[in-house]
């Protein structure tokens, strides 16, 4: 491809998709590429048997104006839903609907993503994992290892993935200060586990269908079925999405799936215990999913980070470690290279 595009966008997550949008609502071409076989990163939903499971991000709230307005926007069109409100704050914080995606989180990114596919000037592809970028000229040069796609050239570029992994695609000549700070941001894993039960295990949840128990291995536990995101099948009466807590999943990453599922369902089982279900094992299909770079642990109060001229990060290390501080990094990133283009 001889083509040179505007922006190169690298990372189909929320931040990625969110910048596209903005870019191209702009006028501007935008390539973007994601490793992953579907758009969303770390918002993401995998069926599993006939059962689905939100696998990272559990919800999203909205308060900043332009991200309330996308997900409104992707309400009406049906890609997500009301999940609850949550109580009043000490602080006299108002009611905050927290929303889901209809069919799982990921129908969001997929909503975002859908929204920019007639566009002539936005290529997505997934499937394509980035592995340099260099300075060519007055232009940027992207290699991937996509057999079928050439390198890549643009004239902005914008790097959405967890710091760490952004920081690995850049040639030793971008070192610099601003690297520096970049390359001391870290990140807590999370380990987890998804779980089919054919009983459904009752006094574990609240209403909504989730909680957060008190152990120190688990931090959250949802049942997607009560959650509204999988429907109950004959042999999947919950389908539960448990989440280690930080410490866990820093002690156990480096383990094999199969003593991290031994290690998880014992937790999992006393947090159960009383509910007729024994072990996640015995109950039904069990899967996991790691999350190295699950959340950001500090994140900068800039909104994207500018590694060398029209060479941006963005993503939610910049503008809070949510599904809305991706978007407003995005959406804050992309307004920056518009910017610079004009003056
Ligand atoms: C377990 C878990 C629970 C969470 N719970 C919540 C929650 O309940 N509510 C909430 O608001 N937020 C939650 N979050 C956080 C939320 O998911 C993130 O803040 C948000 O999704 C980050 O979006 P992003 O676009 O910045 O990054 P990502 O979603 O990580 O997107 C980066 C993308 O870059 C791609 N990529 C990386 N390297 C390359 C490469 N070399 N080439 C091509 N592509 C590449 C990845 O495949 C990925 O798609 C949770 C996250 C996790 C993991």
């Amino acid at each position: 491809m001889d083509a040179v595009w505007d922006v190169a966008i690298v990372g189909a997550g929320v931040a990625g998709l969110s910048a596209a949008r903005e870019l191209r609502h702009a006028g501007r071409s935008v390539l973007v590429l994601d490793k992953g076989s579907r758009v969303g990163g770390r918002v993401s939903t995998r069926a599993v048997g006939g059962a689905r499971f939100d696998t990272g991000a559990q919800f999203f709230t909205a308060l900043a104006p332009e991200f309330v307005a996308a997900v409104e926007a992707a309400h009406h069109d049906g890609a997500v839903a009301h999940w609850y409100d949550r109580a009043p704050r000490r602080d006299g914080h108002r009611n905050l609907a927290v929303w889901r995606g209809a069919d799982g989180n990921a129908a969001l990114p997929r909503w975002l993503a859908d929204s920019l596919v007639d566009a002539d000037e936005v290529a997505i592809h997934t499937g394509v994992r980035v592995t340099s970028v260099a300075q060519d000229g007055g232009r940027y040069r992207l290699t991937a290892d996509a057999p079928d796609l050439p390198d890549v050239h643009a004239r902005s570029v914008l790097l959405t993935p967890p710091v760490p992994q952004a920081l690995e695609l850049l040639a030793p000549s971008f070192e610099s200060t601003a690297t520096a700070e970049l390359a001391e941001f870290t990140y807590h894993p999370c380990l987890a586990l998804l779980v089919g039960l054919s009983e459904f295990p009752v006094g574990v949840f609240n209403e909504h269908g989730f909680r957060r128990p008190d152990s120190p291995a688990i931090e959250w536990i949802a049942d997607n079925v009560t959650k509204g995101v999988s429907t109950a099948a004959e042999d999947v009466a919950a389908a539960l999405t448990v989440h280690s807590s930080a410490t866990f999943a820093v002690e156990h990453l480096s383990h094999d799936d199969s003593s991290v599922i031994d290690a998880m369902s014992d937790a999992l089982r006393s947090v159960m215990s009383g509910t007729g279900i024994r072990d996640s094992r015995d109950a039904g299909r069990v899967q996991l999913k790691r999350w190295r770079y699950a959340r950001p642990v500090e994140f900068c109060a800039d909104r994207y980070a500018e590694v060398a001229p029209r060479l941006l990060m963005a993503g939610d290390t910049f503008a809070g470690p949510r599904v809305e501080g991706a978007f407003l990094s995005g959406l804050n990133a992309a307004r920056r290279l518009i910017a610079e283009a004009v003056s």
